[in-house]
């Protein structure tokens, strides 16, 4: 039990006003999740600046929102026209293993596992007898990827994620989040109002005097941080020394192809390119490290890979990879770029924002804030986030590239114990294991292990009983089941085009 936090000076009495600091996709999310679900006992304002603006980007999305959409009732086709999204069924990581090379990241299942040991190992054999092909051949979601198809199966035969609009995104939820009774306020916060210099929140103070008062306060202030960074002064833990890359330069470009059912993820010399391809536009932009390349070379690197003229100029973010040593503190909360930022490779702020609302709803005070449920919050935040992490990190360390002085330090440098272990574990024996919770399931590291160029050097005992014949059938078969659904599938744009097309969406 923490008990660094005098329990006494949290409030009392019932939490019934909530002030959401900040309209970003965070801000947004957490009041529609809020709104939607204990909106009757709860009195929500959202307070954000239209000067300040957003941070503009965050528009790659993985399977867990639609599962977010779904607790909130939220209609798909209503939700992909009005943010005029497309459909995403993994990544495409091209260069990371070396120049030239690529493989998809996809979000469906690979095969057929058994219960001792993963399809991996069925495959492996395979190959050592030459009966397998390629492991993304026994995916469908994967091989859709590759043809540019897509279509919703029965009974959720079809894994996928979004591309959306980050700005149409935050207005279709103030939308929603307005129509269960949210507040929104517009105007900039010039002071967060302590109870006592080490106190609790009291209230927010707006240029021009106006003073929000709150129970609970939900600091969704992006990268500054106002509530939990600059007045509660809960430290940052900056993981810079295994995530290098820390500025970005983002931009977007007119669609000049189909939208393709994917993200692009292009290695350069000192960091990457996302290319998310959506219905009115593409978004693009590098992810760099400042330790390696200049702001110029990343900016002229960038705008030489387009497809397109840009349609603006590049827009510069910077960034600390890193955590909040606690997201909870007191009485408040920080949800998405204040509680932290990894990095987008995996797109997985967005998922850790709906994350971090859930928790919230699952902890939410009945009567008074309870330390050992901050307690329970920190922990599972801190839990989740060091497993992406190391997910991430994966990608750049387990490299065959020695092309440039940033892949060389990739190559080399210290990784976390945790993820350490898991490579070991994949290099020697083939196997992975999901912790509990843990957001990326066996086949993900699987797929990005095998496409950065692990090959394990043994593999389970168990698929030695199958014979050639039995083998090669167990194989051939899956992958004739895959190709038989592919080849009813439609191309991703006609299937945008007729089930979300932007023109379907409701009037503003
Ligand atoms: P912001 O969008 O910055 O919103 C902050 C809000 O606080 C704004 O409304 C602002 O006006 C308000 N505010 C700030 N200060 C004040 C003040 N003084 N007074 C009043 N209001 C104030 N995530 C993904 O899941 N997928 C991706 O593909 C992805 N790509 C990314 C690429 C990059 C380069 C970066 C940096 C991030 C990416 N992310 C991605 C993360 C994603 O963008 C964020 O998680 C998401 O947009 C949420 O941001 P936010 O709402 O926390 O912050």
């Amino acid at each position: 039990m923490n008990d660094r936090h005098d329990t006494a000076s949290v409030p009392r009495g019932p939490i019934r006003r909530i002030v959401i600091a900040g309209g970003g996709t965070a801000g947004w999310m957490v009041a529609a999740c809020l709104s939607k679900t204990m909106g009757k006992l709860l009195d929500i304002t959202l307070v954000e600046s239209e000067e300040i603006g957003t941070v503009g980007v965050g528009e790659a999305t993985i399977p867990t929102m639609f599962t977010f959409h779904q607790l909130l009732d939220i209609d798909e086709r209503e939700f992909m026209a009005s943010t005029h999204a497309t459909f995403k069924l993994g990544i495409q990581f091209e260069g990371w293993r070396a120049p030239g090379h690529r493989y998809i990241h996809s979000f469906g299942l690979t095969g057929k596992d058994h219960w001792t040991a993963g399809f991996q190992h069925f495959w492996l054999e395979g190959r050592r007898r030459g009966v397998a092909a390629d492991y993304g051949d026994y995916c469908l979601e994967l091989r859709a990827a590759q043809e540019n198809r897509f279509a919703h199966l029965p009974r959720n035969g079809m894994n996928y994620a979004f591309h959306l609009d980050a700005a149409r995104y935050a207005v279709f939820l103030r939308r929603f989040s307005e129509r269960y009774g949210v507040k929104r306020v517009e105007g900039r916060i010039a002071s967060v109002d302590l109870t006592a210099p080490d106190g609790d929140i009291r209230s927010l103070t707006l240029d021009g005097g106006r003073v929000i008062e709150g129970d609970l306060f939900i600091d969704c202030t992006g990268f500054r941080a106002l509530l939990i960074g600059q007045a509660l002064k809960v430290p940052y833990e900056d993981w810079s020394h295994w995530l290098p890359c820390d500025r970005a330069l983002a931009v977007q470009t007119p669609c000049v192809d189909d939208a393709l059912p994917y993200t692009r993820s292009i290695a350069h010399e000192a960091g990457w390119q996302w290319r998310i391809p959506l219905q009115h536009r593409v978004g693009n932009g590098l992810v760099y490290s400042s330790r390696f390349i200049s702001d110029e070379q990343a900016r002229a690197t960038l705008l030489s890979n387009l497809q397109g003229q840009p349609l603006f100029e590049p827009r510069p973010i910077r960034f600390t990879p890193g955590q909040r040593t606690e997201v909870w503190r007191r009485n408040c909360v920080a949800i998405g770029l204040a509680s932290g930022f990894i990095e987008p490779l995996e797109s997985t702020s967005i998922h850790l924002i709906q994350r971090g609302v859930i928790r919230l709803m699952q902890t939410f005070p009945a009567e008074r804030i309870a330390q050992a449920d901050i307690d329970e919050y920190n922990r599972q935040a801190r839990w989740e986030i060091e497993h992406i992490r190391d997910f991430i990190v994966l990608h750049y360390h387990v490299t065959e590239r020695d092309d440039s002085p940033f892949w060389r330090h990739c190559r080399t440098m210290a990784i976390p114990e945790s993820l350490q272990h898991r490579i070991a574990l994949f290099r020697q024996s083939g196997r992975v294991f999901r912790a509990p919770n843990e957001l990326f399931a066996e086949n993900s590291w699987i797929q990005v292990m095998l496409g950065q160029g692990i090959v394990p050097q043994q593999h389970h005992a168990i698929a030695q009983l199958m014979n050639d014949r039995e083998l090669k059938e167990f194989l051939d078969r899956i992958r004739a089941d895959v190709n038989r659904t592919l080849a009813q599938l439609p191309s991703h744009q006609r299937y945008v085009e007729q089930y979300c097309g932007s023109a379907l969406a409701p009037a503003a």
